[in-house]
């Protein structure tokens, strides 16, 4: 197959263009590196069928040549770059998913949009079943990103029924491992930098808020496993186990063996409470679950981030 990835010089869309191509796809990266860094692919410029090419995906998506599927993984994805870029968040979900599927009819090729579990918001239920309509505030700091990526679910939803589209949704939860960037602000990278430099980690609130992270090879497996399969409703793509913030905090502080200590701050406005996914679906349809477990990814994570010392320090704090 040939597949366009837009996004594809960011953290997932880099880990997703090494997988698609160790399986003999090939492979067209789109991306305007804001938030992606052009390094992350740099390693595959020389792989036959790799092409990287500089685009920003609201402004219009040009593809020569044939296309048999599109993964729409472009768009600002951390609180502090969409809290920085909340305009280019909702054009990416809104112009940038209308462009790609534009590409994805026009070549009849398979769509797979990159949602997140932002979708419920702070959740009435949990865990989050598919089926659960979210709880999001429309003004609020997170709009930008939760509203731009339920529009995206809702377009890609009518080009499937006004136009017949092959369309497949993820919902994807908290994912971590190589090539976050140290400053994207997310609590996994924030920790492991805080503690390879022997500063406090930053706990928002009470640190009793939950996520449940999933490993980048897991969830790109799942990315795969959902372009393969004809699958079209939302599927929530995540690791099922759920830790509080706090406990993160102690995990990083003893695999790093930093000294800590840890650092209260202020909880962001609308911070979700508890986020779990309810993988069901996932394991049902496309017999996907996660394989590995939180100690062994931060493993990697703090590994990476070891080698890639000397990179600039992470934002403390938001
Ligand atoms: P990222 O910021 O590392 O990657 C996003 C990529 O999109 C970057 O390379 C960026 O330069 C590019 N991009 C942004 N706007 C663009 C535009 N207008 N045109 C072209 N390229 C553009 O973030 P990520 O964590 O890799 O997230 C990838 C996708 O997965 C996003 O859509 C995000 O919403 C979704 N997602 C990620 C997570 C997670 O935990 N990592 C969770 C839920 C959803
Ligand atoms: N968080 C924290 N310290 C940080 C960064 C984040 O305590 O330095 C918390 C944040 O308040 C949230 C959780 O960690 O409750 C996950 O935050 P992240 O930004 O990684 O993702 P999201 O909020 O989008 O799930």
């Amino acid at each position: 197959m040939r597949v366009v990835v837009s996004g594809g010089s960011g953290f997932l869309g880099s880990h997703l263009c090494e997988a698609l191509l160790g399986r003999g796809d090939a492979v067209c990266c789109l991306d305007d590196f804001s938030t992606g860094r052009a390094a992350n692919v740099a390693h595959l410029r020389t792989r036959p069928g790799f092409a990287c090419v500089p685009c920003d995906v609201t402004e219009g998506v040009r593809v020569g040549g044939r296309v048999d599927a599109v993964m729409h993984l472009a768009s600002p994805a951390s609180p502090a770059d969409y809290a920085r870029r909340p305009l280019q968040t909702l054009a990416a979900g809104s112009r940038g998913t209308e462009h790609l599927l534009d590409l994805a009819v026009r070549h009849h090729a398979r769509f797979v949009l990159a949602s997140t579990s932002e979708v419920y918001g702070d959740p009435l239920v949990h865990p989050q079943r598919e089926d659960h309509w979210g709880h999001v505030n429309p003004v609020g700091p997170r709009s930008a990103y939760d509203e731009a990526k339920r529009f995206a679910e809702a377009l890609t939803t009518a080009y499937r029924t006004a136009r017949g589209a092959d369309t497949g949704i993820a919902r994807i939860f908290n994912t971590y491992g190589p090539r976050m960037r140290p400053d994207d602000g997310r609590v996994v990278s924030t920790f492991v930098c805080q503690a390879l430099a022997g500063r406090p980690l930053t706990v928002f609130g009470d640190g009793r808020q939950t996520r449940s992270f999933c490993y980048v090879d897991d969830l790109v497996r799942g990315l795969v496993a959902l372009l393969d399969s004809g699958l079209d409703g939302p599927v929530n793509l995540g690791n099922p186990a759920e830790c509080t913030v706090l406990a993160l905090a102690e995990l990083v502080l003893e695999l790093t063996g930093a000294p800590g200590p840890v650092r209260r701050a202020p909880l962001p406005v609308d911070d979700p409470v508890r986020r779990r996914p309810d993988i069901g679906r996932a394991r049902a349809r496309l017999g996907w679950e996660p394989h590995v477990p939180l100690a062994e990814g931060l493993r990697r994570t703090i590994a990476h981030f070891t080698a890639a010392r000397g990179a600039p320090e992470p934002a403390v704090g938001r």
